[in-house]
């Protein structure tokens, strides 16, 4: 689809990538110079403190195209202590201004696997919560049961209830269609990443869900859809756009532009 820029000029640029990691790729200002030729917009997720001013840094050198979500993921709870989380906590209030989201924040019981260190992770993780509902921002969250538990979905949908989160998106979801459904029916929106392009059960969540509730996503350097190496970048989200339309009948750019003004609602980018 051709659209113009402020300049008037016609451009061919659509589609928003709401789950990245450029921090963790070499040469992010190339990744995000290249991805400016082809996308609206990128969210870059922290997973990792170390990574948030980083990631700051680039939102202030492309403001209209690098948006930051700024979390800790699960993986990373045991890492740091009270009184680090709460100084993070104040960057993060510092940095109100340039942050869409919090996230990624959530439960990953294939990382923690002992039972005091998953408490731990969901006092974070109610902390988070917390915050996001503070700072009026929505929440990325991260999710995964392990094969022997397979309780950590379960827990975030309860936790995000009880909690009363509202504007929440759920990272390239893992647990089951009902799962799935019980999200959608609370208003949450369902990130597909490109993992969609060789996984049949993310082909079958795509199909169950309807695309007013759909984002899309990489998770990159991860989740490439040609490689098993590091190589995603986030202008691969039109390989799943490409598969949705044919789930769905419709065009790759209908794909794109839907889950660009989902992006654009839950995250209010202008
Ligand atoms: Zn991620």
């Amino acid at each position: 689809m051709a659209i113009k820029n402020k300049e008037n000029k016609m451009i061919f640029m659509i589609g928003i990538d709401v789950h990245c990691h450029i921090t963790h790729m070499e040469n992010p200002e190339s990744v995000v110079r290249e991805a400016m030729q082809k996308l609206s917009a990128i969210v870059t997720v922290t997973a990792e403190i170390s990574h948030a001013e980083q990631a700051l840094e680039l939102r202030s050198k492309f403001p209209d195209f690098v948006f930051v979500s700024l979390g800790l993921h699960p993986e990373y709870c045991m890492k740091y202590s009270g009184k680090e989380i709460d100084s993070y906590m104040k960057l993060i209030r510092r940095s109100r201004k340039d942050v869409c989201a919090i996230g990624e924040v959530g439960l990953d019981y294939s990382w923690i696997t002992k039972s005091d260190e998953q408490e731990r992770s969901k006092e974070i993780f109610i902390q988070m919560i917390g915050l996001a509902k503070e700072l009026k921002l929505p929440l990325e969250i991260h999710s995964r049961n392990s094969d022997r538990q397979k309780t950590a979905i379960h827990d975030t949908l309860k936790i995000l209830t009880d909690e009363g989160a509202k504007d929440v998106v759920m990272h390239c979801f893992s647990g089951s269609e009902e799962e799935m459904n019980y999200a959608i029916e609370n208003g949450y929106y369902i990130s597909f990443a490109t993992i969609l392009c060789r996984s049949k059960k993310h082909q079958q969540f795509a199909k169950a869900c309807d695309i007013g509730s759909m984002l899309l996503e990489t998770d990159s350097p991860w989740l490439d859809p040609d490689s098993r190496e590091l190589k995603n970048r986030p202008w691969k989200i039109r390989q799943s756009a490409q598969l949705i339309a044919e789930i769905k009948q419709l065009s790759m750019d209908e794909v794109l532009r839907i889950t660009e003004e989902n992006a654009k609602r839950i995250f209010r980018i202008d």
